[in-house]
Order: C-alpha cells, then structure tokens, then sequence
C-alpha cells in the first residue's frame, strides 16, 4: 500500500511512540498527584512543554495543551473574540479557505453579533498580505488567516500578516496545523499572537495538540473543571500524548532541512508528470507549498471515482479535506480559489511522507494515468 494522505493524518514516529511507552506502562501517574509517580509525570509535562516552546520561539507558559487543532481554534478564536466585545471591536477577519474548525467558530460568532471579513483568495491559493491591511478598521479585534493550507498546501505570508496585525494592534492567530513541523514556524519572528498545532499531522499521536498564545492575551474556558493548564483547560493531562508529541516535533524540527531536500524534487517530479496527463490543472502556487503536498483537478474526471479505483491499485489518496470526504458538497477551498463546483469535484489530493520512495511516485504517475483513461472515457461515452 502507498499512503499519500499525510495531509489527513501521519503514521506515528518511531522515535515518539518509543517516549509514549513508558508513561503508559510503568510512569503512568497523574500529573496532578504529589507522589512520586505523579511528580514524575509533571516533570515529563514540564520538559515536553519546554521542548515545544522551543521549537516555535515561545516561552513554556505560553504554551497550553489540548486536544488538537479543532480544540486550539476554538479556544483561540473565542478568545480573541471575547477580548473584542469587552473593548467593543466585534469585527474579524478571516480567509475564505480556512479548515472547518475555524469557519464554523467564525458562522456561530456571527450569530452572536461579529462582523466577519472572509478574504477572497488569489487563483494562485495565496492571500495577498494587503488585503488585511485593507479590511482592517478600529473595529476589528482578530485577524486568522491559517499558516499552510490543508487543501491545496499553499504556504501563506504569515510573517508579513502578522507584521500588519502588529501595527494596527490587531491580534493574529494562525492555525498551523499543517504548518508545524513541515515549514519553519517561529511566533516571534512572524510576529504571531496565537497559533493552533496538533501532532498527529507532524509524525505524532492523536488528540493532542497546542494552543500558543502569547502572554498577555488571557484565555477563555471552552470546559470547566480543575486547575489544570493554569485553569483554561481542565481535564487530567494526556501525559503520554504530550511527551509524543514534543518527540515527534523535536524530531520534524531536527530534520526539517532534510526531509524538504528529499521531499520537494520527487513532488515536483511527481507534479510535472501529472501536468502531463489530460486535462489536468494544478491547484495552487507550483512552489510556495508544503514540501510533500500536491492537488490537481482533472477536467472530465471525478474526485469519488478516482479515488475508488486508486485505492483498488493499493493507493491511498484524498479529495480534499478528509472532513469533507463523504460527503458530495463542492469542496470550498477550490471554490475559494476560483473553481468552478464541477471543476472542484474532479480534485485530488496527494500528500507524501518521507516514507514514499521514487519508486512509488512512479507507481502512482502510473495509477492515476489508467484511472483517468477509464473514467475520462467513461465521461466522453456518455455525453
Ligand atoms: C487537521 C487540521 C485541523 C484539525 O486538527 P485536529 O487535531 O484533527 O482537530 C485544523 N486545521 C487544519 C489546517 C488541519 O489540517
């Protein structure tokens, strides 16, 4: 089998589940107990907190765990938000192609009274940084326009956005889901205020993942419960969940250089050869994308179809978002970059690892080279 769906989700890292381990056998104590097994868990807390930190620029306490990068938009965008209404700026701006978990934050604040912007996206899957600069008015509070998108793979200009977002003291927040770990993400440097992560997307387990914020933007409570995570997110702390986590980030980080190096020649070989098949239209920017991340539409062809016969030949593969996948709505990021609904459920999705060989770009040139002379066909039969 090929997995080419990294974008949806990634195999653990061996070298993270080797640091879960312990604290599922024989350290399995709760953080929050003072014995010896509890303080041992705090202390494994305390350090993959710092490594985390480390790895994006932060400080330890500005980091909070929670249970992936649904929880961490949530929670950030309703702070932002909370934050807005008690200085009365109830105005935000967002991107037209952001993942779900921030787009249906943004539809249930506009029920309760926001005003929110969702910028238009160029064909090229980029957001131009002076749009923001644009919508921005004295009224606006947030400012979430997403690091890499989970689609098309684009890499937006996150620094250049933040810097707007600090002049005009806005706040920004990033969901960097697809992002970290994959790109350099540093919130100093790019000037961001908050940013989700979640590590099954970089090599670590799931239902686990980081909201950073900076210090002092104080958070609202999506539960209610204990003390933990200084209050804002109560619940006994997933300790072997959270030692994988920062293992597997160390680990993407360390090899970052690496992986881009092997990644991007066999994704761009692998582009090219499907720019050469019928029909075939690439979504988004061919270089500023995530180093594994590919996502074409094929004119006469169908995103369930292929994906049925690409499977039958031992390839995993996606439309789109794995969110939307099953259900037949025309997927919105495509619509955000100008395609036409009947266009956009003709895409693919292709996201490598650094698990694929070059033998298995060829395998899949070749794949989706006889899916599309089937289902092609079987359009032009019919019409
Ligand atoms: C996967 C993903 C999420 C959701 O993260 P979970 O940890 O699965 O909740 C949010 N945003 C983007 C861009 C993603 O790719």
């Amino acid at each position: 089998m090929i997995y080419a769906d990294n974008a949806a989700t990634t195999a653990i890292n061996p070298k993270a589940l080797e640091a879960m381990l312990p604290f599922m056998t024989q350290c399995f104590g709760n953080a929050s107990s003072t014995h010896e097994m509890g303080q041992r868990a705090s202390q494994a807390m305390t350090k993959a907190r710092m490594a985390i930190a480390r790895c994006l620029g932060a400080s330890p306490h500005e980091i909070s765990f929670t249970s992936g990068g649904t929880e961490s938009d949530n929670q950030a965008i309703l702070s932002a938000a909370a934050l807005g209404r008690n200085t009365c700026k109830t105005h935000i701006i967002t991107s037209a192609f952001e993942h779900h978990a921030v787009l249906n934050t943004m539809k249930k604040l506009e029920t309760d009274g926001f005003e929110i912007t969702y910028l238009d996206i160029h064909s090229d899957g980029v957001i131009r940084p002076e749009q923001i600069a644009e919508h921005i008015t004295p009224s606006t509070c947030l400012v979430s326009v997403m690091a890499a998108n989970n689609e098309t793979g684009t890499i937006q200009p996150v620094a250049e956005i933040g810097g707007i977002c600090r002049r005009h003291h806005v706040i920004f927040h990033t969901d960097a889901v697809q992002a970290v770990g994959h790109i350099p993400v540093d919130v100093h440097e790019q000037q961001i205020d908050m940013l989700s992560m979640s590590a099954h997307k970089f090599g670590g387990p799931k239902g686990i993942g980081v909201l950073y914020a900076r210090k002092d933007i104080p958070l609202i409570n999506l539960l209610e419960g204990g003390s933990q995570e200084r209050g804002k997110r109560p619940g006994t702390e997933n300790i072997p969940a959270i030692v994988g986590m920062a293992a597997a980030l160390e680990d993407a980080c360390e090899r970052m250089d690496e992986s881009q190096k092997y990644l991007i020649p066999l994704r761009n070989r692998l582009t090219d050869e499907l720019l050469k098949l019928p029909g075939a239209i690439l979504n988004g920017d061919y270089d500023k994308r995530l180093p594994g991340h590919i996502n074409f539409c094929f004119q006469g062809g169908n995103s369930e179809s292929m994906l049925l016969l690409l499977n039958q030949q031992g390839i995993c593969a996606s439309a789109g978002s794995a969110c939307t996948a099953g259900s037949m709505e025309p997927d919105h990021v495509l619509l955000a970059l100008g395609r036409s609904p009947e266009l956009a459920g003709t895409s693919l999705r292709l996201t490598l690892s650094e698990s694929i060989t070059p033998n298995d770009i060829d395998v899949i040139v070749q794949a989706v080279t006889d899916t599309l002379r089937i289902i092609q066909n079987d359009c032009f039969a019919n019409q």
